[in-house]
């Protein structure tokens, strides 16, 4: 906090009920001021400084930015599919991949655009995504061109699949990759837009997909390249049972010891669902640094199991949330932390996890993930200025007057007023301000008809797309 700035500010959030710093703060009537797209000083009311422009937060709950950790953006274009809708992993997999083959550069685009979109309307400020089907090139650069659109702060991750059914791997041939070409664009990918300066919009990580799409050598290969980069790496892990069988009896071992075999035990990298790994696999995640992306959603929609996120914190992984694109078929980190929250009673009754456990699984923990803990995740004076303004003067929070944190996720769903990312209002009074939206939409709508038709043969129903209808901002 620094009370004694009194510099003018570009923007201020002034007149919250509450300010949730997640640095150990909360200031009841509290605001937030920003300079050159940081935090320049946060304080008590009665005490704002002068600023060129401001944002109320009356009625309002300010909490630092979420963070999503795991994504797939491209498979918003097949939410909810039908054919594949009560499908356990591997088939509702096998059911997609055909689709998703299809995609291209215009297709990663607008999908990556709505998604992004979606994340900003729910609170969102950085997110990352895993786009690992790549039938042709340029496909990141076309994510990167909508991220810098919309206003997120993005960290995308270069996926690859190289372990086909022809090799006993899952994804269909036509989806194998050249492991030498995958490696070749992801050293492009970090030379041309991997910043590693502080308040970076864009980083870059390497992210071959799963232990049964992927071969053991890309995966080493990866890991190798990562550190000779240094940048991250991120991967799915013990997501599903039938992985267990897979690797007991492809590799000999558990999910957990392959990836310490294959060199990916380390605070380098963060997993994506670890639903299942054993106590003393938690353990040793935990003693390497390995970071957590929970994704309660798609865990409970595809598995019917969770992550043991209270013990993997505990171990000391940085835990964080994800949405994970089609597994948890949308793109609200709310409703994730909520999830969280739910499951974590679940386990472990009433005590087992708060309201302010599940925001910190948002924000630090997520942080921590993306190795940007101290940086992003927490509103402190000289961070990036990610916030949310979330409304909690409404009637689904009527009667809530003591606890401003556990009314926003026990009751709800909760809506961002305003979403700032970098000090740019990219979500201002519940409405996204950029102006690509209707366009997005509209051409989201022809190509997911489009794909869905093609997957189902004539006459099967499909809502019907409409193209002659602008889509709705
Ligand atoms: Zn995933």
């Amino acid at each position: 906090m620094d009370l004694n700035n009194r510099q003018s500010a570009d923007l201020l959030v002034r007149d919250a009920d509450l300010v949730v710093t997640m640095a150990g703060e909360e200031i009841p009537g509290g605001w937030v001021a920003i300079a050159n797209g940081c935090v320049q000083a946060i304080g008590p009311a009665g005490d704002e400084p002068e600023a060129a422009d401001w944002l109320s937060a009356r009625g309002a709950l300010v909490t630092p930015g979420l963070i999503n950790t795991h994504h797939h953006m491209f498979q918003n274009l097949t939410r909810a599919y039908g054919p594949a809708v009560g499908c356990g992993l591997f088939d509702w997999l096998r059911t997609l991949y055909p689709l998703w083959a299809r995609l291209d550069e215009e297709a990663v685009y607008v999908s990556t655009y709505v998604g992004l979109v979606e994340l900003a309307l729910g609170g969102t400020t950085t997110t990352t995504d895993h786009l690992y089907i790549h039938p042709t090139n340029g496909l990141i650069d076309a994510q990167i061109r909508a991220a810098r659109e919309v206003g997120l702060r993005f960290h995308p991750t270069r996926g690859s699949m190289s372990l086909t059914q022809k090799d006993g791997g899952l994804p269909p041939d036509e989806l194998g990759e050249d492991e030498d070409e995958v490696l070749a664009d992801c050293e492009r990918l970090v030379g041309a837009y991997h910043d590693r300066s502080p308040g970076a919009m864009t980083q870059i990580a390497l992210a071959p997909c799963s232990p049964f799409s992927v071969t053991g050598r890309l995966m080493e290969r990866t890991a190798l390249l990562a550190e000779r980069l240094d940048v991250r790496l991120h991967t799915h892990l013990a997501e599903d049972r039938d992985e267990d069988d897979f690797c007991a009896e492809r590799f000999g071992c558990r999910p957990i010891e392959y990836f310490e075999r294959l060199g990916w035990g380390s605070s380098r990298a963060w997993i994506a669902h670890c639903v299942w790994p054993s106590e003393v696999e938690i353990e040793r995640l935990g003693a390497w640094g390995t970071g957590v992306a929970h994704c309660p959603t798609s865990n409970m929609l595809l598995i019917g199991a969770t992550a043991a996120a209270r013990a993997l914190r505990e171990a000391g992984s940085p835990v964080g949330l994800g949405c994970d694109g089609g597994g948890g078929d949308h793109a609200s980190l709310w409703l994730e932390a909520r999830m969280a929250m739910l499951l974590g009673r679940h386990g472990h009754g009433p005590t087992g996890m708060s309201a302010r456990d599940a925001l910190h699984m948002a924000t630090v923990g997520s942080a921590g993930c993306l190795g940007r803990d101290g940086e992003l995740g927490a509103l402190r004076v000289g961070a990036p200025a990610d916030l949310v303004v979330w409304d909690i003067d409404e009637v689904a929070l009527a009667g809530a007057h003591t606890d401003a944190v556990a009314a926003w996720l026990r009751s709800g769903p909760a809506r961002a007023r305003h979403t700032v990312v970098g000090g740019n209002a990219v979500v201002r009074d519940g409405r996204f301000r950029g102006d690509g939206l209707t366009d997005a939409l509209r051409d989201h709508r022809r190509i997911s008809t489009e794909w869905q038709r093609a997957a189902l043969g004539a006459g099967i129903a499909v809502r019907p797309g409409t193209d002659d209808r602008p889509g709705r901002a």
